[in-house]
């Protein structure tokens, strides 16, 4: 027995010498920060040095000001509620200049691994900064008048205020449902989820479903790397058709940051990205949901090697990471992909045993399911791709 054992504490210590747990990984790797290092701002004042977490109701507070203090140029959508009622918010900001130029949609969403909140923080103050370099920074100008920009700074509110409304310092991972939301998702490659759908990945599905984002980043900690699709597979098993693209953004965000500081993105591999499967193969994640069945491109990005960042390094992270982060907005509007021209982009199958049609359609839909056939219409909807729930399976259609 005992032998066993020691074998098995030689082989475990090999796996983790070979390679570094993927935080994301289940069983959840513990953050050992110590709570001391966490400071609260208990008031809209005591976030002015961006030094401090915020309460929720801080938060809340802060969402608002935005609102208030810039209204032609912000609003906030209400994505959904969490399991304990908690708002999970998005602040939309364009630019007010009346041109009538397209606009793509872009989309940034942190945190919906309660405890990895360094990305909560930055989006606050990405949403701070952006608003308030309108019109006197010609690059923020510039990008606010051609882009849409949706910032969802905290999708998992209970995870993060786990130990109550004033105090981020015994968040945790999963929704108060104890489930992990970034193995929640309907998986486009074939693994049903061990859960049913959670209200918060419910929200999200909808709020992107009323959208068209073209581009957007989940953001998580407890590592620094970008970690680009697919999570689903290996590069060697499958190697996603933007690959090369996704390459040259990763290395751009990674190269902008370590003009500040060399140090970051190191704990990884050197490069500061990495395939997700390369890392780690997960199913049931957001990234491959979305790029798979909402045409848009999502990347995870792990943006601290502590999960609950200290308090006292925010300002640093920031500064490492704040043109990084406006810079990949821009990419909204450089998905031009010389590696892909002239190769069809792969048309997921059709749900097993679900038949829709007319699919494209100018809007009804009749969906001929195992139990039953369903009716639609989309006439009302802008044109797009969507994503039906039918017999509690996505299926995907595309409106003209
Ligand atoms: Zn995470």
């Amino acid at each position: 027995m005992k032998k066993i054992f020691t074998l098995f504490l030689l082989l475990s210590s090999v796996a983790a010498m070979a390679q570094k747990p993927r935080p994301d990984a289940f069983p959840p790797v513990p953050d050992t920060l110590s709570p001391k290092a966490v400071e609260m701002a208990t008031t809209l004042e005591e976030m002015d040095a961006w030094n401090r977490y915020p309460t929720y109701e801080v938060y809340l507070a802060m969402m608002q000001r935005f609102v208030d203090t810039f209204p032609t140029l912000c609003h906030i959508d209400t994505i959904g509620t969490s399991v304990q009622g908690r708002l999970i918010l998005s602040l939309a900001i364009t630019g007010s200049s009346d041109n009538d130029l397209y606009r793509p949609e872009f989309l940034y969403s942190s945190t919906m691994h309660g405890d990895e909140v360094t990305g909560f923080y930055l989006m606050l103050r990405l949403c701070d900064t952006l608003l308030r370099s309108y019109g006197t920074s010609p690059d923020i100008t510039n990008l606010l008048d051609r882009t849409r920009i949706s910032i969802n700074p905290l999708s998992n509110p209970d995870g993060t205020y786990r130990g109550g409304n004033h105090t981020v310092a015994r968040a945790m991972r999963y929704n108060a449902n104890y489930v992990d939301l970034n193995r929640n998702y309907p998986d486009p490659f074939g693994t049903d989820p061990l859960d049913p759908l959670q209200p918060e990945n419910e929200a999200m599905i909808d709020y992107v479903s009323q959208h068209n984002f073209r581009l957007s980043a989940n953001l998580h900690g407890g590592s620094e790397v970008m970690n680009y699709p697919w999570d689903s597979f290996t590069s060697l098993q499958q190697l996603n058709e933007h690959h090369e693209w996704w390459k040259q953004v990763c290395k751009r965000f990674v190269d902008t940051c370590r003009l500040v500081d060399s140090q970051r993105f190191r704990d990884v591999n050197s490069n500061g990205y990495i395939v997700g499967g390369d890392w780690y193969v997960i199913s049931n994640g957001r990234q491959d949901y979305f790029n798979y069945y909402h045409n848009m491109r999502e990347l995870t990005m792990e943006l601290s090697t502590s999960k609950t960042l200290s308090t006292t390094r925010l300002n640093h992270y920031w500064q490492c990471q704040s043109h990084a982060l406006i810079n990949y907005i821009k990419e909204v509007h450089n998905l031009d992909d010389p590696s892909t021209e002239g190769i069809c982009t792969p048309v997921p199958q059709a749900t097993a045993g679900i038949i829709a049609y007319p699919n494209p359609t100018q809007g009804p839909i009749t969906i001929e399911g195992v139990r039953g056939s369903y009716h639609y219409d989309l006439s009302d909807r802008p044109a797009g791709v969507y994503i039906l729930n039918v017999e509690g399976r996505p299926v995907k259609v595309v409106k003209h």
